[in-house]
């Protein structure tokens, strides 16, 4: 399902990619000699996370990206255009949440906050990118979804994500899946596959650390459906072990 050799050379695009988890699928994209787009909303976070990729011999690239910025959105797939014509992946993977507030009492504000960098985000670089990708021979969008945006695990007590609640974050990934079947669908008879991927519970900043695995394990099921062959599936919602339920 898996074909690194198809995509040596290509362009991918990672947002949030100066740390966690989108520093390790650029560097997983990069180990497929995938010249990788290290999308920062901070210059010197981005470069500096650029400069560590380089020094391990991957073609990385800083470029300024804030999700939540369509001038940077705009600027950034001008830039694409001018060096390299085309875009063949990206991942939708910068994120926040906000944790600690049962429904009844989060602020709506810290919500619609959550659904600024979650949920518009992602579709406004999906819009601006796809221009960019529809130039490619097989694009590839991965957007970065969690098992809490699952409706079927969230309503069964016995599964562990019932026990998480984040009303923002749970329903801005849940809003996520949504919009990945959505575009899935217009570009079902393009060669373009959106798939949304769960990393798995891995300790970085967003959680404090309190992840299971790292984010270098969460980055592996990433790096495999940005890399799909040509027969895999578009519109899904898959982890390590397959498909997960809606
Ligand atoms: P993280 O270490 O906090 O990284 C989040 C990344 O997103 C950072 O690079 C951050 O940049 C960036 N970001 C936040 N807002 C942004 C914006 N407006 N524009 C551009 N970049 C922005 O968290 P992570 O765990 O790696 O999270 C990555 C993705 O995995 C998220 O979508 C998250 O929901 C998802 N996920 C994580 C887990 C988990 O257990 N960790 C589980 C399931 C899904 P700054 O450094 O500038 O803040």
């Amino acid at each position: 399902m898996t074909n690194g050799d198809l995509f040596q050379g290509a362009i991918a695009l990672v947002t949030g990619a100066n740390k966690g988890i989108g520093f390790e699928i650029a560097r997983g994209l990069g180990a497929k000699k995938i010249v990788v787009l290290i999308g920062a909303r901070d210059a010197a976070r981005g470069q500096a996370a650029a400069a560590s990729l380089k020094g391990e011999g991957v073609d990385a690239r800083f470029v300024e990206l804030d999700v939540t910025s369509a001038g940077t959105i705009s600027r950034a797939a001008r830039w694409i255009e001018d060096r390299f014509g085309h875009l063949d992946i990206l991942v939708n993977n910068a994120g926040i949440a906000e944790w600690g507030f049962k429904p009844s009492d989060v602020d709506l504000a810290k919500v619609r906050e959550v659904y600024e960098t979650n949920l518009f985000g992602p579709i406004a670089v999906t819009q601006a990118m796809l221009p960019l990708l529809r130039r490619s021979k097989r694009g590839r969008i991965v957007n970065v979804s969690s098992s809490l945006g699952s409706l079927s695990m969230a309503n069964d007590p016995q599964s562990p994500v019932s026990q998480f609640v984040a009303l923002g974050y749970n329903t801005s990934k849940t809003a996520l899946n949504s919009m990945t079947v959505q575009f899935a669908n217009e570009l079902r008879e393009t060669s373009i596959k959106v798939n949304a991927v769960c990393p798995g519970y891995c300790a970085t900043d967003i959680n404090d650390h309190r992840g299971l695995r790292s984010a270098a394990q969460g980055a592996m099921a990433p790096v495999q459906y940005a890399t799909l062959g040509d027969e895999g599936p578009s519109g899904g919602l898959f982890d390590e072990n397959g498909r997960v339920a809606w």
